[in-house]
């Protein structure tokens, strides 16, 4: 039987409900139970891939190919549970699948409205893909109070009825304020998003209270009492230093207890919680630092490389060292020497990007990297630079470049539009919808026998996640191993180079995919513990 945990927020956004939420499921899960995780954004988009980065941070993609919320990057790395496309919709997408049906000739004649015919998508997609887990947990994107998500605060106000009160908890994310002037923690702002909450017709179990500064007790007790809630189940969740001791933390609060007390699971058996440990002891107390530098174009925005970063750390906790990130804006090389930003990391990544602007910034610092023998990670967009900087200034390819930005003399990346998915072929046309039609997902990559990338996975052949519409070249191949950069991981039909490694290089490797998205602290990336343990080597050096 599977238990339902609704998540909803409250007074406003960034109080890390997603967090919260991928740290109960760690914690649920450290007790031995099965977990999985889930979003509703009430946003209109069909899914949050054709939104730009600045609007909406990093689009994480999922193994079944999936452009979804950056929430879900949390949830996978807190419990290891690989998220699908049944994990994350959007008002756009339930809306889109209603008309559908409507268009169709499905509700017989019938007028279609939010309540049923929304809710009861809503509910449906809750409900679905959900066999054999012990615990569902749901986040409802946006803050109570939003019109916007009345019709999924509706769909889980029902489903509580539905399913009773030994099957649902609802849990509210909620902000006690410090007023620095009073000197006082306000419970106010709580208080009115609970009565919201009620208005419309859903009691909260838990409270989950964030705030710099302990919540007294005093406070908890007024906030209980105005809320209509038992005071245990007011639970104080301060802000952490690293967001990997927040399993421990709320832990230590009584969360995870709290809601399993509300289901009547009283004796559930105590969490195991030396891996969460282990992580934040190698957080506290690193044997060393590494700099490494972030080259890309988003660079003053950090939700937009969020999984990226955490990779990286997770490459420093495999190493025992702290990464010291550098973010620097693609464009500053473009009129500044390389060497003036440059100089004294110990490693240089360039990451996921889009459109021309910055790309001869990216294109400088892989090739700073590639000359001073500084250890280079390149992932999708920044292994494309890498390829481009070293057919022009290896090979002497003058004019090579990207069809991204229009045509180009020599076309080392270049559109794709038909490519091999397991037996089946996949088809794109140049000027089609933009949503949804990159090739997105898990694909194979066979590994070429005495390469770098085959010594770091240590198997011949692995699955990682895509999310690109153009590749690299494969009729440079000869032109490029000429002179010393070869294609080491290759699509199964063997058309499709996904690893570029320069072997004279130390460390010096390009992926198309998107390996940041696999890692989670208790389980490193192979490629981000490389390259980090190459900085580590570096750092040495200089
Ligand atoms: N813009 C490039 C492409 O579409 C790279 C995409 C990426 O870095 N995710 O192929």
């Amino acid at each position: 039987m599977t238990r339902f945990i609704f998540i909803t927020g409250g007074v406003v956004s960034s109080l890390g409900k997603g967090l919260a939420m991928a740290a109960l499921g760690a914690l649920l899960q450290a007790r031995g139970y099965s977990v999985r995780l889930r979003k509703l954004d009430p946003y209109l988009n069909v899914d949050p891939g054709t939104m730009s980065p600045y609007q909406h941070g990093e689009v994480y993609v999922t193994e079944d190919g999936a452009e979804t919320d950056l929430d879900l990057g949390h949830y996978e790395r807190f419990t290891g549970v690989p998220s699908r496309r049944s994990d994350n919709v959007t008002a756009g997408r339930i809306y889109q699948k209603v008309l559908e049906r409507e268009r169709r000739g499905d509700f017989l004649g019938g007028t279609v409205q939010v309540i049923p015919h929304v809710t009861d998508a809503i509910k449906q997609f809750v409900l679905a893909d959900t066999e054999s887990t012990d615990f569902l947990l749901c986040e409802i994107g946006g803050t109570v109070g939003d019109i916007e998500s009345l019709p999924f605060l509706e769909a889980i106000r029902q489903l509580g009825n539905e399913l009773g009160r030994e099957r649902t908890i609802f849990v509210h994310v909620t902000l006690v304020p410090y007023i620095a002037a009073a000197g006082e923690l306000k419970t106010k702002p709580t208080q009115h998003s609970v009565k919201e909450l009620r208005s419309i017709g859903i009691q909260p179990d838990v409270l989950l209270c964030r705030s710099e500064r302990p919540v007294p007790e005093s406070e908890r007790k007024k906030i209980a009492l105005f809320c209509n809630v038992p005071e245990r189940a007011v639970i104080q969740a301060l802000d952490a230093s690293s967001i990997y001791q927040v399993p421990l933390a709320y832990h230590e609060e009584g969360f995870d207890r709290q809601v399993l007390q509300g289901f009547g699971l009283e004796a559930a058996p105590a969490p195991e919680l030396g891996r969460w440990r282990e992580i934040v002891a190698r957080l506290v107390a690193p044997e060393g630092r590494v700099k490494v530098a972030v080259v890309g174009k988003y660079t003053h925005l950090r939700d937009a490389y969020k999984s990226l970063a955490e990779a990286l750390t997770h490459g420093g906790i495999a190493n025992n060292v702290k990464v010291d990130l550098a973010w620097i804006d693609a464009e500053v090389f473009e009129s500044q020497d390389a060497v003036l930003h440059l100089d004294d990391v110990h490693g240089i990544l360039v990451p996921g990007g889009f459109g021309e602007r910055g790309t001869e910034g990216k294109i400088a610092a892989a090739g700073f990297a590639r000359q001073r023998r500084v250890p280079y990670f390149g992932i999708c967009f920044g292994m494309q630079m890498a390829v481009i900087e070293a057919a022009r200034n290896m090979a002497g390819l003058a004019g090579a470049g990207s069809t991204e930005f229009g045509p180009c003399a020599e076309p080392v990346v270049g559109l794709l539009t038909e490519w091999r998915r397991g037996n089946a072929t996949e088809r794109r046309q140049a000027g089609g919808n933009l949503g949804g039609t990159m090739r997105l997902g898990n694909y194979d990559c066979l590994l070429a026998e005495h390469s770098l990338a085959r010594a770091i996975y240590g198997q011949p052949m692995v699955a990682e996640r895509h999310r690109h519409r153009y590749e690299v070249n494969i009729n440079y191949r000869e032109r490029l191993s000429e002179v010393g950069l070869n294609f080491s991981g290759m699509s199964p039909d063997g058309l499709l180079p996904e690893i570029m490694e320069i072997p004279a290089h130390p460390w010096f490797l390009g992926v198309q995919f998107h390996p940041e998205l696999k890692s989670k602290p208790f389980k490193p990336h192979p490629l981000f513990a490389s390259f980090i343990k190459a900085a580590v080597e570096q750092s040495r050096l200089v």
